[in-house]
């Protein structure tokens, strides 16, 4: 295969000599390779799954979590724990550090801890869980309970039987808790906390993970006091935490002199004011970076800063607006319209209005404008659009909606969608003056 390719190639080049073409003696590699890269190579320390060996600032926590599941490597059942906290405040990689560490002494001088993580926005529910945990035990395949079918009841037999059988202790990590609760309710939580009424030989602690401080609300209160044994509340990092961890982080992933001094505390400034969430510093770091090389900047500096900060931005409304549903799209595109033809403010009334035009050009359906004032609603929620409600005399109100997203790009994403190509040029036929 090799040698016919080389064939090829040598072919090419003679039949080019032949007919008189000069060959160029540049490769098409060299200008590329004369750039010095800003990555270092095969690092893919900004990945998903990275955790780096020192988590900064967050030894608190991990002594505090420690302290606690130590009882297990004494044989004793620890707490079950709630930890809160907003996102990229390092909840999960901390708990996979422990783990990591529990997993080095357990069963060496101690009990043999078990310990089983799991993401609950991907096991989403109740026969999941409980299948996914007792399946951790069952090592031989044809034992191994189903993916869907049997009756919860004998799921959660099987799992007890399981788990009795390997005794010890076992650890269970429900991460994005909350996601689970939302979706199906309280019930899983239920037969996890209570299954060591139902085990002999073993003991099972619970350790539950939240994004959403609100969603112990929505639980059994049995539940909530078994599950919130012990609770932590993860703090966003502040500007100067998150600084040092994109120290860390740079040091691994960049060549020397790759980052221009003021990028890291540009980057972590910025991630600051948005909540301190240390996945969003990471990624503005690593987005900067990857527009200075795609613009064959010897130096990651702040122009890229602020350029990545946009894309990122950007990329977040693209996502939004792709999944709207077509009657949000339709509208949309109606305000893009409006706000094109110089009325950047407009009424529900007009917006409704400039809607229904687009309606019958498409074919489509209209809704009400009952129904078209909820999605403005959405919209308003999702940041695509600013719908301020104006009080006027007499109890009377009304909207002023605006667009809150570059009109250009958000045309380039609504052109993706056929339903809407009959009506992207469309004018707005004279407007009646229209109340809400
Ligand atoms: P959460 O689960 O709270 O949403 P993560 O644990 O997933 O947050 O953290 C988000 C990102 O930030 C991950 O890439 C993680 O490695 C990194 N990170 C979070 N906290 C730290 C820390 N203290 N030190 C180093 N990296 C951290
Ligand atoms: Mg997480």
């Amino acid at each position: 295969m090799e040698e016919q390719n080389e064939h090829v190639n040598i072919g090419r080049e003679e039949k080019c000599r032949k007919y008189g073409e000069i060959m160029s003696e540049k490769n098409v590699f060299d200008e590329f390779l004369q750039i010095k890269p800003l990555f270092k190579r095969d690092k893919d320390v900004f990945g998903p799954s990275y955790i780096p060996c020192k988590l900064l600032h967050r030894e608190k926590q991990i002594e505090q979590i420690a302290s606690i599941l130590v009882t297990a490597l004494r044989g004793g059942k620890p707490s079950n724990i709630l930890i809160f906290g907003k996102t990229g405040t390092g909840k999960t990689a901390v708990m996979n550090y422990i783990g990591q560490e529990l997993e080095k002494i357990t069963g060496k001088d101690f009990v043999k801890v078990h310990i089983i993580y799991m993401n609950c926005e991907v096991v989403d529910t109740h026969y999941g869980v409980l299948a996914n945990i007792g399946n951790n035990f069952i090592t031989d395949w044809d034992a191994r309970i189903p993916f869907t079918g049997w009756p919860t009841e004998k799921v959660y037999k099987q799992l007890t039987d399981a788990i009795d059988k390997k005794g010890g202790i076992c650890i269970i990590v429900l991460d994005e808790i909350d996601k689970l609760v939302y979706k199906t309710g309280d019930d899983v939580l239920y037969h996890l906390t209570k299954v060591n009424e139902d085990l002999k030989n073993a003991k099972v602690s619970v350790v539950g993970i939240s994004n959403d401080l609100r969603f112990t609300e929505y639980l059994d209160p049995r539940v909530q006091a078994r599950l919130g044994e012990e609770k932590m509340v993860f703090p966003p990092y502040n500007a100067e935490q998150l600084q040092d961890i994109l120290k860390q982080r740079a040091e691994l992933a960049f060549e020397e002199g790759a980052l221009e001094p003021s990028v890291i505390p540009l980057c972590a400034a910025l991630a600051a004011q948005e909540y301190g969430d240390a996945r969003r510093a990471l990624d503005l770091l690593r987005v900067s970076a990857e527009l200075a090389e795609r613009d064959r900047s010897p130096k990651v500096t702040e122009i890229h800063v602020h350029k990545a900060k946009n894309k990122i931005e950007l990329d977040c409304v693209t996502e939004v607006v792709r999944t709207l549903p077509q009657q949000s799209k339709l509208m949309l595109l109606g305000i893009i319209i409006e706000t094109e033809s110089g009325n950047g403010v407009l009424t529900t009334g007009e917006v409704y209005e400039i809607y229904k035009q687009l309606c019958k050009k498409t074919r489509m359906s209209v809704l009400t404008q009952r129904r078209i004032t909820d999605l403005i609603s959405e919209l308003d929620m999702l940041g695509i659009i600013n719908a301020r409600i104006i009080y006027k005399g007499r109890g009377g109100r009304t909207r002023e909606i605006q667009l809150s997203v570059p009109p250009v790009e958000t045309r380039r994403v609504l052109e993706e969608d056929e339903m809407l190509h009959d009506v992207l040029d469309y004018k707005p036929t004279t407007r009646q003056d229209t109340l809400t």
